[in-house]
């Protein structure tokens, strides 16, 4: 990024510097032939991957509660046994090399078999591998010990809660299998108990047009009860379901207004400038990740916990096909050719969330970009304004 003066602004072809660095081409330029270039030389340069670093472990694919919107309804719940999870430790250290390991404990929901993640970070404990984790859950199921644990055994940094609603509507939509308890008090209690540990707990709203108009009554309720947290950050999403082109636009302008609200609460997730050239879009197509199921199959995407899998724990055979599959990517749309975003757009064909775009897609990844280079030039300033004070003391 870079800053220019009015003057600078209004005479840009003088700047040598803008041409040298590529932020000014001739018109004629094709800046999609030059994208695909350095996308090509920079994998080029890549060094293989030798080591796995990156583990999503399932303990297990059943869950406590039932939300109608749930990607993995319908499928049999598996649990991981305890010879499995020796087994899933004794991979991590045979496929870490010398990496510190990262686990991302996803499900169904994890804390249903937690016994399975004590029983793995006891191992690797014990064996002195570095790792730390973040974990998918809905919440429930911490109390005190637990979150105590989780933060001394499980070395947890990060937990992703999601909230479908106010007390009411959140209460009926996650439909736990226990009779008679106010889950969503439950929820509000262990996302406190969480973040007085010092984990951080971002909150992701599942919206759509049936909770909407209740979600800044939901966001107030946060700022009421957890005023000013560093631990706690809240997001919006859509629900996945067929709309029309209207609809969709309608529930963009809304979810923005949210967006808004909640950054004005002190909750807005900090957009980041990407500051390398993007080679892969998640961990489906990045070679040091996987997805281990309860079963032990390893997979490369967490919407596919059941099939597409390219091998086992205890095998060293590998589907190339099938990690080849997970790598391929969809055809371009016709707004990529002019969209700010493309250099740094990556899409996977077997994504269920982003192989395809849209135009509110587009707009969010926009506002995203802009929201990210004013948090860069804010750094900035900061930076700027402490060196001088640091400078005036010094000549003081
Ligand atoms: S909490 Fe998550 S895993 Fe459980 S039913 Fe809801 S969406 Fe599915
Ligand atoms: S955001 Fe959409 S339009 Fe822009 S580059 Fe990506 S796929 Fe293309
Ligand atoms: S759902 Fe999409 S973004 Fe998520 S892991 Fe799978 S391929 Fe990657």
């Amino acid at each position: 990024m870079v800053l220019l003066c009015h003057e600078e602004a209004a005479n840009m072809t003088s700047q040598q510097e803008l041409v040298d660095n590529w932020f000014l081409v001739p018109e004629e330029h094709d800046d999609l032939k030059l994208c695909a270039q350095i996308r090509q030389m920079a994998a080029l340069f890549l060094p293989p991957a030798k080591n796995i670093k990156s583990y999503t472990i399932l303990p297990t694919t059943g869950c406590n509660a039932r939300c109608f919107y749930c990607y993995e309804k319908g499928t049999k719940p598996v649990t991981m046994t305890a010879d499995t999870a020796d087994k899933v430790s004794l991979y991590i250290r045979e496929h870490r090399g010398e990496e510190k390991v990262s686990i991302r404990w996803f499900g169904g929901e994890p804390l249903v078999n937690a016994k399975v993640i004590d029983r793995i970070c006891t191992d690797l404990k014990e064996h002195d591998v570095p790792f730390r984790s973040s974990m998918i859950s809905n919440g429930y199921l911490f109390d005190a010990d637990m979150v105590h644990r989780a933060k001394e055994l499980w070395q947890l940094k990060r937990v992703q809660i999601t909230l479908d609603g106010t007390g009411h509507t959140y209460n009926q939509v996650k439909a736990y299998v226990y009779k008679n308890v106010n889950a969503f008090e439950r929820v509000l209690r262990n996302i406190e108990l969480l973040t007085a540990e010092g984990i951080r707990v971002p909150i992701r709203l599942n919206v759509d047009h049936h909770n909407m108009g209740e979600m800044a009554q939901l966001v107030a309720l946060l700022h009421q009860r957890f005023g000013a947290n560093k631990s706690l950050s809240v997001y919006s999403r859509v629900l996945y379901g067929e709309r029309t082109q209207e609809e969709s636009a309608l529930l963009y302008e809304k979810r923005m207004q949210l967006e808004q609200q909640i950054a004005a609460n002190g909750y807005g997730q900090k957009q980041k400038l990407q500051k390398d050239i993007k080679l892969n879009c998640c961990m489906a197509d990045n070679d040091q990740s996987v997805m281990i199921s309860p079963s032990g199959y390893l997979g490369k995407c967490e919407h596919y916990i059941d099939r597409e899998f390219y091998g086992h724990i205890d095998s060293l055979e590998h589907n190339e096909t099938i990690l080849r599959k997970f790598k391929e990517r969809p055809a371009e749309i016709e707004a990529c050719a002019t969209c700010p975003c493309y250099p740094q757009c990556v899409r996977l064909t077997m994504c269920d969330n982003g192989w395809y775009c849209t135009p509110e897609r587009q707009k969010e990844r926009i506002y995203n970009t802009i929201e990210a280079m004013k948090n860069e030039y804010e750094l900035w300033l900061n930076k700027n304004e402490n060196d001088n004070e640091n400078d005036d003391e010094a000549e003081i």
